[in-house]
């Protein structure tokens, strides 16, 4: 089988507004064989940066486009493609954009595999670890203690049994962020996991105080109280307090992870499969973490390619435990898969179709389509 094409797919819902949930635009990786098998990959990232990447014509030989790298392979040979790629764009990548385009190429290679072989990803991966995953509904945490008590209480009603709560106003006044922990724990019960995404907001003395704050809330995790690049601070708040810090989704490579858990000794791992590498690298950073006896729960907050991406992921990994489930909406969240993968009581299973199991709709494709 040859690879015959490779297109960087961006979408776009309408005028893309600075208060958001993240999920307004899209970059969706379509790559076709001289088989007729057309795999599907999904980039989280700044699609016109990411699009550039795969189109670029070659500058020198470490300097390629992917679409340029991928043209006439065997897809089935996605271990050295990998290689290729992160080769191949060596110049101006390593980490970054660049990673996460080849992430996207990574999950899109899967996807034929596992069709070319009538075989769910996650069995192509050595995985069956878990067909059925827990689920937290992830969310933006509102302005207020009230409105943050409503939200949390719809989506324990409907049988989460954890809620993420991130980003918004966490780390503009201390008062407030105490508030919003408390007001979200009062509103669930004590049996609810909890867990806070303060989207790096503070520097490690403040991130102490916080986390110390929050423990009385019993949380589960808190995630990404500080910069990517704060290791010894994420350090100092890991040893210095009892709740799980988590941290990953900014990163890419076996390498970063390597420095954030040795380094930085965070307690748990959040990769994003269309970001840190794809499913090739993401395997590898979950093994890293498993060494290290560490849970490794991808970020995921964009459309179905990568919600089951993740699924497959977790499935194959011994460490593998929750599933990030967003709940906030959009139609490119909600109806760019023919069927939207569903969370039933808290739970998500792991779709059993050839390849991802999912099916596109090109039709809600094209509408969003630009260019
Ligand atoms: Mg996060």
């Amino acid at each position: 089988m040859k690879i015959t094409d490779v297109e960087a797919i961006y979408l776009k819902i309408g005028d893309i507004v600075e208060e958001c949930n993240g999920t307004q635009d899209a970059l969706i990786v379509k790559i076709t064989t001289d088989a007729g098998i057309v795999g599907w990959g999904e980039v989280d990232s700044s699609p016109p940066v990411i699009k550039a990447i795969f189109e670029t014509p070659m500058s020198h030989t470490l300097s390629y486009g992917l679409r340029e790298l991928l043209i006439g392979e065997d897809p089935f040979e996605v271990d050295r493609l990998w290689e290729k790629m992160y080769r191949g764009t060596i110049y101006y990548g390593r980490r970054g954009a660049a990673l996460q385009a080849i992430s996207g190429a990574d999950i899109a290679l899967w996807d034929i595999i596992g069709k070319a072989c009538n075989k769910p990803i996650y069995k192509m991966m050595g995985g069956g670890y878990r067909t059925k995953i827990r689920a937290y509904a992830s969310m933006l945490m509102p302005n207020t203690p009230a409105e943050a008590a409503a939200k949390a209480e719809k989506w324990a009603s409907k049988g989460f049994t954890g809620l993420k709560l991130g980003w918004g106003p966490i780390g503009q006044d201390a008062a407030n962020d105490v508030a919003l922990v408390a007001a979200a724990r009062k509103a669930v019960g004590p049996d609810v996991n909890i867990m806070i995404d303060a989207g790096h907001v503070w520097d490690a003395a403040t991130a102490i105080q916080r986390a110390r704050k929050f423990e009385e809330q019993n949380i589960y995790w808190l995630e990404e109280p500080l910069p990517p690049d704060d290791l010894d601070g994420y350090a100092q708040l890991a040893d210095a307090v009892d709740v799980r810090i988590s941290a990953g989704e900014e990163d890419a490579t076996v390498a970063a992870f390597e420095e954030l858990l040795v380094r930085g000794r965070i307690d748990l791992i959040q990769p994003d499969v269309s970001r840190a590498g794809g499913l090739t690298e993401c395997k590898k950073i979950a093994d890293l973490a498993h060494r290290h006896n560490k849970p490794c729960v991808p970020h995921a907050f964009s459309t179905g390619i990568l919600l089951s991406s993740s699924l497959h992921l977790i499935a194959s990994i011994p460490n593998g435990s929750w599933l990030e489930y967003t709940v906030e909406s959009s139609p490119l969240v909600d109806d760019l898969m023919v069927d939207k993968i569903p969370a039933v009581d808290g739970w998500v299973n792991v779709p059993e179709g050839p390849g991802l199991g999912i099916e596109v709709n090109e039709a809600v494709l094209d509408k969003y389509r630009v260019g």
